[in-house]
């Protein structure tokens, strides 16, 4: 087994984009934590600057509103640049599906000319979704996918697998360093209640008695990681050499009414589950195959899917509680 390669490489500056999204946000704070001076790129298409309000004060944090689709420029020294920035949930991106195809096309292309200029490492944040409806289960990065250029899933699924052409073209044609994660369902604080994801969905649905909407019959699966161990393998491929693709995400399969099921017993509601229509082209099963971020990185999620369903409950909760004292 090859040893894990560990924060082989000095950081003092960041770039994030899409740093006021869910996954932005969560790897700005981490990356602060680490003593790293962070520059977050976003034009507030799905994120909002609430996702980073706590951090506007801290004197190593910079928040610049930028859309990276028409230019990105960052004066001074960058020792990295994590590409983060595009709509994510199917609800944002059959929305805005022009939008998602440049910030994947055009987004990259800038972002990685900027990786190039600085000298800076690059992380791609690409997607399980690359591997479309998998014919190969649990998923390898050896899987090459079953994808729907033409179906509404498209927008996303081949602007994440254009990225993934284009920063390793980077790497081979011009020497970059780049590295890409292909991440798994994440969820955690932060997630948008109406993103349209199942776990806010279910939960904002749990919280406020309403019935749960579960797609189809249920039985499809997704594996779901929480936000902490997602970050930590992200950042884990930053500070390494490695190229990947690197699958990240918590092999914890389970089926969607059993996720729903849950929900409402951590909740402790007694809303009722309704089945609605499946959509177009949605994946059957998903599950990492995580040998790689293990042998490579020495990363494996940590937090089992019970403590983070918990977490992220207890987060939900609190605001609901808010915006009812808010509103009363
Ligand atoms: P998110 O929607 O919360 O965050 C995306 C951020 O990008 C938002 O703040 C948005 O305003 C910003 N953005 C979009 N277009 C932009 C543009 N043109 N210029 C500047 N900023 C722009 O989504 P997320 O869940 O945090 O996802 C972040 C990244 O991780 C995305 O690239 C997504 O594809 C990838 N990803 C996420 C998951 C997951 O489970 N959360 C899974 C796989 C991949």
């Amino acid at each position: 087994m090859a040893q894990p390669v560990r924060e082989v490489r000095t950081i003092r500056r960041a770039v994030v984009t899409g740093g006021a999204g869910f996954l932005g946000s969560h790897l700005c704070e981490q990356l602060l934590d680490r003593g790293v001076e962070v520059v977050a790129l976003d034009n507030f298409l799905t994120g909002s600057p609430e996702n980073v309000v706590h951090l506007l004060e801290h004197p190593r944090f910079r928040l610049v509103r930028c859309d990276v689709t028409d230019y990105v420029h960052v004066p001074g020294p960058v020792d990295l640049v994590l590409h983060f920035a595009s709509p994510a949930s199917p609800l944002d991106y059959l929305k805005m599906p022009i939008e998602t195809l440049k910030v994947g096309s055009l987004g990259t292309l800038h972002t990685l000319g900027l990786a190039h200029e600085k000298g800076a490492r690059y992380v791609l944040a690409s997607t399980s979704e690359v591997y479309g409806d998998p014919l190969q289960h649990p998923q390898t990065e050896e899987y090459w996918g079953n994808v729907n250029p033409v179906g509404p899933r498209g927008v996303y699924d081949e602007a994440k697998r254009f990225s993934e052409a284009m920063t390793t073209a980077y790497r081979t044609s011009k020497g970059t360093d780049t590295g890409i994660v292909r991440i798994f369902n994440t969820y955690g604080p932060r997630m948008r209640a109406d993103d349209g994801r199942a776990i806010p969905a279910f939960v904002g649905q749990a919280l406020s008695g309403r019935p749960l909407t579960v797609a189809g019959d249920g039985s499809q699966t997704r594996s779901i990681c929480y936000v902490d161990d997602t970050v930590r393998g992200i950042l884990a491929m930053a500070f390494s050499p490695h190229a990947g693709p690197v699958n990240i995400g918590n092999p914890d399969e389970l089926s969607m009414l059993a996720l729903a099921r849950w929900i409402v017993e951590l909740t402790g509601s007694d809303s009722p589950v309704d089945f609605i229509d499946l959509p177009v082209d949605d994946p059957k099963v998903r599950r990492p195959d995580t040998t790689k971020a293990q042998e490579l990185l020495g990363w494996q999620p940590e937090v089992t899917s019970e403590e983070g369903l918990r977490r992220t409950v207890a987060w939900f909760r609190e605001r609901v509680g808010a915006l009812e004292v808010r509103a009363g």
